[in-house]
């Protein structure tokens, strides 16, 4: 039995034209590098421009509706989009999705026109403003305030670890609106402009050496028509984004570079002989390998339920903590097969693969604490699973 995607001949025809697109506009230069660090300012400003290029041709976010500034195009369209720009190392959208699902479900036809199709479109970016610093995992327990004035809102608190590059247009999020309503019908979800009288962005210098920001508002007006849905609906709202950073949407992505480069280099050294591998890295390698084709299978199970509208009840949630916790003891197991090779950074000419693998091993553990930590990752599949006190159904999505 064969659990590849096959793809027909018109699709394999569109690949070849995605990939004539990226051999005529992506110079060697411009490909995005494996450590963040070293994406520099002109590899923004370029891949900015070509974001908006990308957004006309509808390739940028290929699967939203057109009427909305979206591609219309099939999911099997964008897995050939996403294929073949993680392989010529081009970038994916700046904006994230989940910030255009929030828009998509729960902005009115004016709000939409005037965030919406401008992200779809690639013609403005976004970056989701959720982590305060006393808390990120209880993510009910905002204290960032939004208080009325007239017709605007004027908005004080902070967030840290935002992923942003920082001359994002609108940083997304919910805050609170009503100091006297129970949890979780006390906040609003505010899309503040970039850059707004009293918006601080500040860099957080961090291990992974990734763009991590500081974000404070201090008296920040903002027009009434910056906030999505009601004025206490804003974790409803922030759910349709929880749904999607929680793994809703799956994932269409077949091949685990990090994994694929293991095997080359295990067969590599057997090959040449001189080094062979011994078995207990080539069994750390088979078991390497297995975790990365069922993460894939996970990934894509919930990629086509959500994309077919089947809908995902903790499909996706399994995806998410597997591939959290899959990815760690990957990382792990890299690091047993290649020693201290996996450990020298791309300056270094013995670094295998570019240095990807010391770029994994430094930002790994930090990465399975974003998007609300494997803990909480956890908690939230043991309710969508039935067994925990609490029940928790999915959020509304874009695909229902
Ligand atoms: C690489 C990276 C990128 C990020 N990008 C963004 C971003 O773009 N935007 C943004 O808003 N935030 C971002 N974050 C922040 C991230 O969402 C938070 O770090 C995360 O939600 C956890 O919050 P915290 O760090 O405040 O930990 P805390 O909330 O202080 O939690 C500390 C520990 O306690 C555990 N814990 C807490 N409550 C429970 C519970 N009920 N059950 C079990 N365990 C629990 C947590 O799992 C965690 O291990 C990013 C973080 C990282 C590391």
């Amino acid at each position: 039995m064969d659990f590849g995607v096959v793809y027909t001949q018109e699709q394999e025809l569109f690949r070849k034209e995605v990939r004539a697109w990226l051999e005529d506009n992506v110079p060697e230069e411009m490909k995005v590098p494996y450590d963040e660090a070293n994406y520099t300012s002109e590899m923004h400003e370029f891949w900015k421009q070509k974001q908006n290029e990308l957004g006309k041709k509808g390739w940028l976010f290929s699967t939203y509706k057109e009427e909305d500034g979206g591609g219309g195009l099939s999911p099997d369209h964008r897995s050939v989009i996403e294929e073949e720009f993680r392989e010529y190392r081009a970038m994916r959208p700046i904006t994230s999705t989940y910030t255009v699902d929030v828009l998509s479900v729960w902005a009115n036809d004016d709000q939409k026109d005037k965030f919406l199709r401008p992200l779809l479109q690639g013609e403005k970016f976004e970056h989701m403003r959720m982590t305060e610093p006393h808390s990120g995992a209880d993510l009910a327990d905002y204290r960032g305030k939004a208080v009325r004035d007239g017709d605007d809102w004027i908005l004080n608190g902070e967030n840290v670890f935002i992923s942003a590059h920082g001359d994002e247009d609108f940083f997304p999020g919910p805050m609170h609106t009503d100091e006297n309503a129970p949890r979780h019908r006390n906040l609003g979800y505010f899309v503040v402009p970039n850059p707004s009288p009293g918006l601080e962005v500040r860099e957080m210098d961090l291990l992974p050496g990734r763009r991590q920001k500081h974000i404070t508002m201090t008296n920040v007006r903002i027009p009434g028509d910056h906030l999505i849905g009601g004025e206490t609906q804003g974790w409803q709202v922030h759910g349709t984004h929880l749904e999607a950073e929680h793994g809703g949407g799956g994932s269409s992505l077949g091949r685990d570079e990090l994994i694929d480069n293991l095997t080359t280099y295990v067969q590599e050294k057997n090959t040449d002989g001189a080094e062979s591998v011994d078995s207990v890295k080539q069994n750390t390698t088979v078991d390497a390998y297995l975790e990365s084709h069922v993460d894939s299978m996970l990934g894509k199970r919930a990629y086509w339920r959500y994309q077919a509208g089947l809908g995902n009840t903790y499909e996706g949630n399994v995806h998410n903590v597997h591939n959290r916790v899959g990815g760690l003891r990957n990382s792990v197991r890299v690091r047993d097969v290649m020693g201290p090779y996996a450990l020298l950074n791309a300056d270094d000419e013995r670094a295998p693969h570019g240095g990807m693998e010391e770029v994994d091993q430094r930002s790994s553990a930090g990465q399975r604490h974003a998007g609300g930590s494997t803990n909480i990752a956890k908690v939230i599949l043991a309710r969508r699973i039935g067994i925990s006190r609490t029940k928790e159904r999915p959020a509304p999505t874009p695909k229902g």
